[in-house]
């Protein structure tokens, strides 16, 4: 682990150690698109041919990233996850294979996190005003204590055979922190599928790259840093086969009473983290593992999350917030990167 303080100016570039012998296509242009999705904003860039029939490509995207919403939408009445979250008690129900996947891999963050990440926590963000039931400020105890006893990760029984999953009753499913990223994993493997092989696709955020640019460049990006003139400790991550995920209480938060409540909750006492982790940042080759582990490690806070890191050989970046300045943790993976 390596500690640096806002005032010791570096600029790094982080590179991945295996580095495919894309060339970029002869001829090759860039392609801009973009669009909105999960209450946010998507976009791609990609390399092809300069005369692309953009229609197809902007259906691929477009309709891949629907198939989430239509899924795991916790927002659309109608999603499957709604309607499981509806079902009866003690029901077993088949689900569509992307969002079985995306559950599977849910409940694995949650038991390697030891329940810092938990994708059936939804009663609890709905109670915190963070979920779609219009609530503002602090609960009630007892709201918060009824919430708490149907949230646990623990009661999501999987059916990998039968492809099902079961209700034990009042269990509310919520993958808001992982499937952006597993939307952005989707529009990236639907264009490797239409024989686009660069390409950088993102949503809310969250990001991944593939190939290179037409001048042979991979798709640089700086990682997000709360504070906007952190200018010094700016990091250039070249994103080529690989994806990055930030997870930071300076996005979405309300204030009561002179407190920062953060959205993400910490599943284990129920209440939103307030650790002084101002940001995490997770580098994966998978976009869903890295947006679930941001958070993971984001609720773990700023001793815990870095060891679980370490521990598991995750890339991250862990931003402590101190009164005046910043505080930069980052994990063994995550130095590895640096060139
Ligand atoms: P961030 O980029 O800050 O991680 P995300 O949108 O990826 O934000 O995830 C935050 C959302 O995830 C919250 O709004 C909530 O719906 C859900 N969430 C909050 N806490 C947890 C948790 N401990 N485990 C899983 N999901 C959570
Ligand atoms: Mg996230």
């Amino acid at each position: 682990m390596s500690l640096a303080t806002a005032a010791s100016p570096t600029r790094r570039v982080l590179v991945p150690a295996s580095v495919d012998a894309t060339l970029p296509p002869l001829g090759g242009y860039l392609h801009e698109f973009g669009g909105g999705t999960m209450g946010t904003t998507w976009s791609v860039r990609l390399v092809a041919a300069m005369h692309l029939k953009r229609e197809p490509v902007l259906r691929a995207i477009q309709g891949a990233l629907d198939e989430v919403v239509d899924q795991m939408s916790t927002w659309d009445a109608e999603s499957d996850l709604c309607r499981f979250n509806r079902a009866a008690a003690d029901t077993w129900h088949a689900l569509p294979g992307p969002f079985l996947d995306v559950l599977a891999c849910a409940r694995d963050v949650a038991e390697r996190s030891d329940g810092a990440f938990d994708p059936t926590a939804g009663a609890l963000v709905d109670a915190w005003g963070f979920g779609p039931a219009a609530r503002h400020g602090v609960p009630a105890a007892g709201h918060l204590e009824q919430a708490r006893r149907l949230a646990g990760w623990r009661r999501l029984e999987l059916d990998p055979v039968r492809r099902s999953a079961r209700q034990p009753g009042g269990l509310t499913l919520d993958l808001s922190a992982i499937a952006k990223g597993f939307g952005v994993d989707l529009v990236a493997r639907r264009l490797a599928a239409l024989g686009i092989a660069s390409h950088l696709v993102e949503v809310g955020g969250e990001l991944r790259g593939s190939g290179v640019k037409p001048d042979g460049q991979p798709w640089w990006v700086q990682l997000e840093h709360p504070d906007a003139h952190a200018g010094d400790t700016q990091a250039l991550l070249a994103l080529h086969g690989l994806s990055v995920a930030t997870s930071g209480d300076y996005r979405r938060w309300f204030e009561h009473g002179g407190t920062r409540f953060s959205h993400t909750i910490d599943p284990r006492d129920g209440r939103p983290v307030r650790h002084g982790l101002a940001s995490v940042t997770v580098i994966h080759a998978e976009c869903m593992l890295a947006d679930a582990w941001s958070t993971a490690l984001n609720v773990l806070g700023p001793i815990a999350g870095p060891a679980l890191a370490n521990r598991l050989g995750l890339a991250a970046r862990f931003i402590v917030r101190h009164d005046t300045r910043f505080e930069e943790r980052t994990s063994a993976a995550f130095d590895d990167l640096l060139q």
